[in-house]
């Protein structure tokens, strides 16, 4: 803590991660003596830089804009960009440190990156975010490539923005590569990327539920958030069964006990980009209330958060518990405080961290940029079953390795054991670098 000041989320993930790494090390102290442990912990590069704008009154301003490059022990950095007025270096960090295990999580060769800004997306014009993104990017690409660094989206970071990314990418550097994933179909993008982290997301919990003699099918299910992951969750486990009564952005919640009628939800916020509560305007009897934590009070069998960090506290947590709540599979990174997190495995409620129960979309990250390599495209259904066989392995070798180091059916330790042991092996073959 005294080597990274004022980032409480980076040291958060740090501890969640060490402390699973307990087992390991005592079994192969060799990570530690060979400094493969501090090294983990040190991003391989972090570039800071200035985003200077105009806006659509001419005026000048000026974000920051950051990418940590963390860790290329198993393939390219890979992670998203973060637009939002809440990023800082300590933010970009958490990211980034989670994503290598994420990423190795996949079985897929990608290293671990993250990066963004504190521009804030809501309510600029298109002209403005063209003109933010060609000037994100004039910097960024002297830093990322196909086989160095390869970003994709994350909140405030969705197709729109990629294309404007790409497209200034591609006219500085007069080459066409899988730079980005995330990207539109028609030029270079894969079908199925845009549901891939909810849908994975869905694959998991199932497969967690199956496991437990358990299904989605007529669960009830609160989700939240109503970005890209939350959406594509919300109509997959519908797909699969559920009964989604629950959606939310950043000023409150939708609940409709009918089911969420998702047309209408992306129609609101991918075609007008407006907020939740204008899915009043659809369904009369649906409700809305101000404040987001509020959903968490909502009775349901299966909570998918899908919006922030931290979203869920201890508080929220007890309450779902005594609400009934049998799994919960997080959409979003980090949305469980360790005390929530606490709450659950102590209650027995069955548990998919982050870096194992959203690692859908960095994996069909990985298959966009084989593709993109192959200068090839599957079909939507050829995506769809490998990213649904890759849910189902990452959640068979989190709970083995969990099972091998005496934390039977606690997946963050088997996520956080299983996505450490390929990075580690691969960081002691390469020697001290
Ligand atoms: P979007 O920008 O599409 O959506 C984010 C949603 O979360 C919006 O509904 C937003 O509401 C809400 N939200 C954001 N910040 C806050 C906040 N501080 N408090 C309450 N609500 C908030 O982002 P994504 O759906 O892409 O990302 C959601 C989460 O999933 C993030 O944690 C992200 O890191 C993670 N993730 C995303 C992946 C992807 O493929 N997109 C892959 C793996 C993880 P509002 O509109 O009001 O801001």
């Amino acid at each position: 803590e005294k080597r990274n000041p004022a980032e409480p989320e980076f040291h958060q993930a740090v501890r969640e991660v060490l402390e699973s790494l307990e087992p390991v090390v005592e079994k192969r102290p060799e990570f530690v003596t060979s400094g493969v442990i501090e090294s983990l912990v040190e991003p391989e590069r972090i570039i800071k830089f200035r985003v200077p704008w105009v806006d659509d009154n001419g005026k000048v301003q000026v974000n920051r804009g950051f990418r940590v490059q963390f860790n290329s022990a198993i393939g390219p950095y890979k992670g998203g960009l973060r637009f939002h007025p809440s990023v800082y270096e300590g933010i970009i960090k958490f990211l980034g440190f989670e994503q290598v295990f994420k990423n190795s999580l996949t079985g897929l060769p990608i290293g671990g990156g993250k990066g963004g800004s504190d521009f804030d997306p809501k309510g600029k014009s298109d002209m403005e975010v063209m003109r933010f993104c060609q000037s994100f990017m004039t910097e960024l690409s002297k830093h990322i490539g196909a086989d160095t660094d390869v970003p994709a989206g994350d909140i405030g970071v969705g197709a729109r923005e990629i294309g404007y990314l790409f497209g200034q990418y591609k006219r500085l550097r007069n080459e066409f590569t899988g730079v980005l994933t995330g990207k539109g179909l028609t030029y270079g993008g894969s079908l199925a990327r845009k549901e891939a982290t909810g849908y994975g997301l869905c694959y998991f919990t199932e497969e967690m539920l199956n496991e437990k003699g358990k299904s989605l099918k007529g669960a009830t299910v609160v989700v939240s958030g109503s970005g890209n992951v939350a959406i594509y969750a919300a109509e997959k486990a519908t797909e699969l069964g559920a009964k989604v009564v629950a959606l939310s952005d950043s000023n409150g919640y939708i609940y409709d006990k009918n089911g969420i009628d998702l047309d209408a939800v992306k129609q609101i916020k991918e075609v007008e980009r407006k907020r939740i509560k204008e899915y009043l305007n659809y369904h009369k009897d649906a409700e809305y209330h101000e404040g987001c934590k509020g959903v968490w009070t909502i009775k349901c069998d299966v909570a998918l958060p899908c919006a922030t960090q931290n979203e869920i506290d201890e508080e929220s947590a007890k309450i779902l518990v005594a609400n009934g709540v049998t799994a919960v599979g997080e959409g979003a990174n980090m949305p469980s405080t360790p005390e929530a997190i606490e709450t659950f495995i102590s209650s027995k409620v069955l548990f998919g961290p982050a870096k194992a129960a959203n690692a859908g979309g960095v994996a069909t990250s990985a298959l966009e940029m084989s593709q993109n390599s192959m200068r090839y495209s599957w079909t939507f259904e050829e995506v769809d079953a490998k990213l649904k066989d890759i849910m189902v392995n990452i959640y068979k070798n989190a709970s083995s390795a969990a099972k091998e180091y005496g934390h039977a059916d606690n997946l963050v330790y088997g996520a956080n054991i299983a996505g450490f042991l390929k990075v580690a092996e691969s960081m002691l073959a390469h020697g001290v670098v």
